[in-house]
């Protein structure tokens, strides 16, 4: 039998691929309007930039890594998440002293081992930014703005911006005991994993998937009864610049994150058009996390988009590609006269197909028409007698003999009015 790929990770083929370079394209439009420069970090990372940034206890450090001794015997994981890369990067290269705030941006591969199903891959894609050194509200405000900016430009627009706040060290103990009393009564509801949860990681249990589980926490505290006044006045003022700016929202008290580093603002986009993978995009404050990873104090702010789920949401069209010249060429000869030419034409920036299978004009004439070609340009012996091409309009189906050294410019000439596609 053929060798297949592993469960979970797939192949994109071409079909598949404009959709992305599509998505990846506006992306960083709109990244360069606001602003965001790119950052790349390795896949693979030492263990602990996961295990000390995403928490020992949560789904992805317990169970969800690829992490496996290399040939030294360190251990190593495929990355999660993207965030805490660029976080150990950003104190590795000592980027806070060089300036007081990075706006990063990032897209690339994900790989966690959970039950594959649709939205739920091994390997998935994620676009994301981070902003660290800066610490105020605007932040905030601005990458949610982004994101509905991506989103807008996608023509994706059902879908809610639940927000939360998380607190911060100051007030969290005293909101976690509170929790936690309140999830020791019911200890009984729980699913096991949320029953070790509730001393472990208490918050998590608020984002458990047991419908039983959620039934549970239905009427738990909300953290905003427990906010201290400074995350109180963060808060206020996020929802206040997301209103300034007509960016809907929907308070969500039972909204935490996964990731321990997590502090203040917490938000998701979800969409109910994706069954139960509902979340398309996640993120929010993380002040804490530089110092879990041994650097200094160093807020930030930031979100993950998938971008395997954004793809099941855009159903807007797709940017026309540019039209396309094809040539047909009838033996050797009108293939050694015709290749400069054409090298000639997609340097200066025309798309031109050449045939590459051979055969009858008419077998040539069909795939022209399959490629979509606006322009097919036939040289047989009797054109090459006379250094000419046959040009031929697909669309208004006229044609007309040329001299070979005008071809460039009359191609051109002909093909430039619509020529702003991909
Ligand atoms: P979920 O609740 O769906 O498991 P999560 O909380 O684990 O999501 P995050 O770590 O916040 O997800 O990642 C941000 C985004 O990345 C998610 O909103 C989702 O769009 C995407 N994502 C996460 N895990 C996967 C996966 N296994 N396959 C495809 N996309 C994923
Ligand atoms: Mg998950």
């Amino acid at each position: 039998m053929a060798i297949q790929s592993i469960k979970g990770f797939k192949d994109l083929l071409p079909s598949d691929t404009e959709r992305w370079d599509q998505i990846e394209r506006e992306a960083r439009r709109i990244f360069s309007l606001y602003g965001y420069e790119e950052i790349r970090t390795p896949i693979l990372e030492f263990t602990e930039v996961f295990s000390r940034s995403i928490g020992e206890v949560t789904d992805i450090v317990e169970k969800e890594m690829y992490t496996f001794p290399d040939r030294d015997g360190r251990s190593v994981t495929m990355r999660p998440e993207g965030t805490a890369g660029v976080v150990r990067a950003c104190i590795e290269h000592a980027l806070p002293s060089k300036s007081p705030a990075h706006k990063l941006f990032y897209m690339g591969p994900m790989f966690r081992h959970e039950r594959p199903q649709a939205g739920r891959l091994r390997q998935f894609h994620q676009i994301g930014v981070e902003v660290l050194g800066p610490s105020g509200p605007s932040v905030d405000v601005e990458i949610i703005a982004l994101l509905a900016d991506i989103l807008d430009s996608l023509e994706v627009r059902e879908g809610s911006l639940l927000l939360n706040s998380i607190g911060c060290p100051v007030c969290r103990p005293d909101y976690l005991a509170s929790l936690r009393a309140f999830l020791e009564e019911r200890r009984d509801r729980f699913c096991e994993n949320c029953r070790r949860r509730i001393a472990a990681n208490t918050l998590r249990v608020l984002d458990c998937k047991v419908s039983a589980c959620r039934e549970a926490t239905a009427d738990a505290p909300a953290f905003s009864q427990h906010l201290c006044p400074a995350c109180d006045a963060h808060f206020d003022a996020v929802r206040r610049g997301l209103t300034g700016l007509g960016i809907d929202f929907v308070p969500a008290p039972r909204l935490v994150r996964g990731l321990d580093y997590y502090t203040r603002t917490t938000f998701e986009w979800v969409t109910d058009r994706l069954g139960a993978q509902n979340a398309v995009a996640a993120g929010g404050r993380y002040d804490g996390l530089a110092r879990a990873l041994g650097g200094p104090d160093l807020p930030g702010s930031g979100f993950a988009l998938g971008v395997e789920r954004l793809v099941a949401l855009c159903a807007g069209p797709l940017p026309p590609p540019r039209p396309l010249a094809f040539f047909a060429l009838l033996g050797e000869e009108a293939a050694r006269l015709a290749d400069p030419v054409v090298r000639r034409m997609r340097r200066e920036g025309i798309r031109v197909e050449r045939d590459l299978l051979g055969g009858s004009l008419k077998s040539q004439l069909r795939r022209a028409d399959k490629a979509g070609a606006s322009l097919v340009v036939i040289i047989g012996d009797e054109e090459i007698k006379r250094g000419a091409a046959v040009v031929r309009d697909m669309n208004e189906k006229t044609q007309a003999e040329f001299s070979l050294s005008d071809l460039p410019e009359i191609i051109a000439r002909h093909l430039q009015p619509s020529s702003s596609g991909r």
